[in-house]
């Protein structure tokens, strides 16, 4: 089966209609299906779309950025931190140097402690996307190759 070059633009709402983050007037998001760049139930939906179709996707967190796992919300004592590290809420960082690693959110800040969250901001969240499709065309043998969308929107050598 051949695989396609999809452009699309996007919005995303959450479950009260707050806009989190959106392509439109800026350029569409240009991706090669199959190859997971994009959550799996927003893939699902725009595969079967043509240009110029609008749709309004619902991804639950199943098809999304998974649930949240409490496994992954610690405490910890400051004093583990590095002298002089000074925190604040939202700080992230990583526990180690594998670039894979989950990126860690300070969530809380206690007196002696604190709490921070490894779950993808996203996880455990309904997502609303309203999609519009811009482009939709055969993969070229390079793009297959690299495993990326070529273009404005895609991937730029
Ligand atoms: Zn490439």
């Amino acid at each position: 089966m051949s695989q396609n070059v999809i452009g699309f633009h996007y919005t995303l709402k959450d479950k009260d209609g707050n806009t989190i983050d959106t392509s439109v007037g800026a350029t569409p998001l240009l991706i090669l299906e199959g190859t997971g760049h994009i959550i799996p139930g927003l893939e699902k939906e725009i595969t079967s779309l043509n240009i110029g179709d609008k749709k309004q996707v619902h991804v639950t967190p199943a098809d999304g950025y998974g649930e949240v796992i409490s496994d992954l919300i610690i405490t910890v004592k400051k004093t583990q931190f590095p002298e002089g590290t000074e925190l604040k809420l939202g700080d992230q960082f990583q526990v180690n140097e594998d670039p894979h690693a989950p990126l860690f959110t300070v969530i809380e800040i206690k007196d002696e402690e604190v709490v921070v969250d490894g779950n993808h901001p996203m996880a455990g969240k309904d997502l609303f996307f309203d999609i519009e499709i811009t482009e939709k065309r055969e993969a070229t043998a390079e793009e297959l190759a690299h495993g990326h969308a070529h273009g404005e929107g895609g991937h730029q050598h």
